[in-house]
């Protein structure tokens, strides 16, 4: 069964389009090769911004400008980490963006996979010693993604010295990713090894009863300053009604951060092409944002929802798509917006294309900060989610040659055909929540634990 499409025309314009030109991986070959890691504080990462800008320029959009962010910004030094007792071993290692600089020597404590509830279980265990845990994302079959950076703060609540994370995907080295809160530093020092290496640590462990490391970090911190890169599609009707896709521009500087994030940055940049070429005038705007240093705790798009508290009722949905041009089984997930459900499955049979829409939230991208203050928002991710963890993501392996053609025109045709029927909706069903309701969004077994933990490092950081 079919259903009508009343906007089959413009839907071809613009897919035909994505489909017989390369624009959209020549954009991602330029941040990759061209820029490098965008990481904060990089010359590749203002290069970028000023990138994204013009081409947004050269597409049509209007008000296209760089807002920027200051922040603590962070240079990565050398890192070491040494077993000196029973024994003396090197181990290759690396430091944790905004790891503070620091020499510690203590025990070793294996806490596994990190499950929250071990750390409460064994914090007089911890106090004092060097806290080795994994990327495992689900410890305990966990149904939520418990992050690192929770098993970093959960180290640190129980009186931790250093914190050791190694990977759990063989024969990738370590993984990288932010630590500290909400834009400081670490309190403590925090590095990633390889998981072989981990495996080993492990071993001589065992074997040993005790072991003494040594870790030295020499990375820096300074005041620095990031910009996110934001374009409209002016609405010609309801021009203060606006509907929101974005995704962060800035990687990890030690890979290109070409699925993670680029894929999703350069189908948000085809999509507002796309739509300007076809689609333009909408009724409603259109707003198009490429996030800065989300990579050290979403700090580009916080800023913006600070900055821009008194716009936020005005805006229909925000669209994240972080790595969204290499999702498998891409779909919608909603962030517990029950009334949204409907209203995207109805499209998927209108446009004739099968997505699944999912209702879930997790904290660590660029939604988050729309969420917390009320706005409707969702995602381009993987349907149903995969609790695996990131692959290669966070890897130096995160290169240009994983992301596929096809993928990143799927994405980006999916989202300019969806950024189109919203700003058409004339009954759309989400409206800003109030604080109240986001806390009872919240307020769910799993949320729970995350909510009490945020409250510990609330009061850790004050
Ligand atoms: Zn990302």
């Amino acid at each position: 069964m079919s259903t009508p499409n009343p906007f089959l025309a413009t839907d071809q314009k613009m897919v035909g389009d994505i489909y017989t030109g390369t624009e959209v991986m020549d954009n991602l070959t330029i941040l990759c090769d061209d820029f490098g890691s965008r990481f904060g504080g990089t010359p590749g990462e203002k290069q970028a911004a000023d990138f994204l800008a013009q081409k947004m320029r050269n597409y049509g959009l209007r008000d296209v400008h760089l807002e920027p962010v200051a922040y603590l910004g962070w240079r990565r030094g050398a890192a070491t980490l040494e077993i000196i007792h029973p024994f003396q071993k090197s181990i290759p290692c690396i430091s944790l963006p905004h790891s503070p600089a620091a020499t510690v020597e203590a025990k070793l404590i294996n806490m596994g996979d990190g499950a929250p509830a071990d750390f409460d279980a064994r914090a007089a265990d911890i106090a004092g010693k060097i806290v080795l845990t994994s990327s495992v994302v689900s410890p305990n079959n966990s149904t939520r993604w418990i992050h690192r950076n929770e098993k970093y703060g959960r180290s640190m609540l129980a009186g931790a010295t250093a914190f050791i994370f190694a990977n759990h995907y063989p024969a990738y080295g370590p993984a990288t990713g932010g630590i500290g809160y909400k834009g400081r530093a670490g309190k403590i020092p925090g590095i990633s090894v390889s998981k072989e290496d981990g495996d080993f640590l492990r071993r001589m462990l065992k074997r040993h009863g005790e072991l003494t490391l040594r870790i030295t970090t020499t990375d820096e911190l300074f005041p620095a300053t990031s910009w996110n890169v934001i374009g409209d599609l002016p609405g010609s009707d309801h021009p203060a009604e606006i509907v929101m896709a974005g995704s962060h521009y800035d990687g990890h500087d030690i890979a290109q951060g070409a699925e993670d994030p680029a894929s999703g940055t350069v189908s948000v940049l085809e999509t507002a092409r796309v739509l300007a070429k076809y689609a333009h005038p909408l009724p409603r705007t259109v707003r198009f944002a490429f996030w800065g240093i989300e990579e050290i705790g979403l700090l580009g798009s916080k800023a913006y929802a600070r900055a821009h508290a008194d716009e936020l009722s005005a805006i229909r949905l925000y669209l994240n798509m972080d790595a969204a041009g290499a999702v498998q089984n891409r779909g919608i997930n909603l962030n517990m917006w029950d009334d949204l459900q409907p209203v995207f499955e109805a499209m998927s049979v209108e446009m004739a294309e099968p997505f699944n829409v999912g209702q879930s939230m997790m904290a660590h991208s660029d939604h988050y900060p729309f969420f917390m203050a009320g706005v409707p928002t969702g995602g381009i991710e993987a349907i149903p989610r995969s609790l695996g963890g990131r692959g290669y993501g966070h890897t130096k392996f995160d290169t240009l040659d994983k992301v596929s053609l096809e993928n990143l025109r799927g994405t980006a045709a999916l989202a300019a055909r969806l950024l189109l029927r919203i700003a058409h909706d004339d009954h759309w069903r989400a409206q800003k929540r109030s604080p109240e309701r986001v806390r009872a969004a919240l307020d769910t077994p799993e949320h729970r634990e995350a909510m009490a933990h945020t409250a510990r490092m609330d009061e850790l950081y004050q």
